[in-house]
């Protein structure tokens, strides 16, 4: 079976980022997925306000809370930028890896 690494993207950003990638399911299975991913979130710690909410909205769960505001194992973030979209003031930029 194969899939588009892009097909849970916001369909808002889709002219951002137009290509399709397509993988092999093989190649995800349970293992970091950081080889992958498209994208990745980076956080703009100078606008972050701690209120937690992309660790509660992250399908993953690989956001945490810290002193400094939430941090991201990209080991296994899989860019699906749902945390940027629900950020409410945008501290989560979603940047091209490939
Ligand atoms: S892009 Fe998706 S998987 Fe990665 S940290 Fe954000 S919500 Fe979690
Ligand atoms: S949702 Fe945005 S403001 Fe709230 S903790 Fe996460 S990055 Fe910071």
């Amino acid at each position: 079976m194969r899939i588009s690494g892009l097909r849970c993207w916001k369909m808002g950003n889709r002219e951002e980022y137009p290509e399709i990638i397509t993988i092999s399911t093989k190649e995800i299975g349970s293992e970091p997925v950081a080889h992958w991913r498209v994208v990745k979130p980076v956080i703009k710690y100078e606008t972050c306000i701690k209120c937690w909410v992309c660790v509660q909205y992250c399908p993953e769960g690989v956001i945490k809370e810290s002193e400094k505001g939430p941090i991201i194992d990209y080991r296994f973030c899989k860019g699906c930028a749902i945390c940027a979209n629900e950020c409410p003031v945008n501290a989560i930029k979603m940047v091209r890896e490939v």
